[in-house]
């Protein structure tokens, strides 16, 4: 009996006190899913950020959106600090337009701070899950702060999220 105790305290639904034993922690499995849920943290599934200078041409970040196999690009000053982001949709709004794209450079076109959603390492996932469905984006940068400004670190797409889902499915998740 007490390996299978061990299991249930394991798993959230018995919880054992020294001198007391086993009680019902009164959770029922979706609470405890939930609480899983909401321990997951933002370093637990970031990506590799791929970013690009902000005085690169818009031809140039076509490019590295293709090579890199990204949806969204982030944009860096020459100090690497954080100045903007690039969509998939950005890049094409401004490829139908009659201008000539490997002269314009990318911090014409490109989101740029302060009005970039971002999150840090330490953030958890769901809430920066639910800053996704409220501003409406498929990424955000995860910074690092410094003192003269945001340094990307990581990534954080809609596409991290299903790893989640999957790994929730696959009882994957710690
Ligand atoms: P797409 O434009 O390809 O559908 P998004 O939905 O991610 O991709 O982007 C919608 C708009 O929001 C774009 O103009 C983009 O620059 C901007 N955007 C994307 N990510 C962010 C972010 N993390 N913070 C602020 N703006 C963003």
């Amino acid at each position: 009996m007490r390996p299978d105790l061990a299991i249930l305290t394991m798993a959230g639904y018995l919880e054992a006190r020294p001198r007391v034993g086993y009680f019902y922690t009164g959770k029922t499995g979706s609470q405890l899913l939930a609480d899983k849920i909401k321990k997951i943290k933002v370093s637990d599934y970031q990506s590799i950020p791929v970013v690009v200078n902000e005085n690169v041409s818009v031809y140039d970040a076509i490019v590295t959106m293709f090579l890199e196999d990204v949806g969204t690009l982030f944009v860096v000053d020459d100090d690497s600090l954080l100045v903007g982001v690039l969509s998939r949709k950005d890049l094409l709004r401004a490829s139908i337009g009659k201008q000539e794209l490997t002269s314009i450079p990318v911090n014409i076109i490109m989101t740029r701070m302060p009005n970039i959603t971002f999150c840090e390492k330490d953030d958890l996932l769901i809430d920066v899950a639910q800053k996704l469905i409220e501003k409406q984006i498929d990424a955000m940068p995860v910074v690092k702060k410094t003192d003269k400004g945001y340094e990307v670190v990581g990534r954080i797409t809609k596409t991290n999220m299903t790893k989640v889902l999957v790994a929730l499915a696959k009882e994957d998740v710690l």
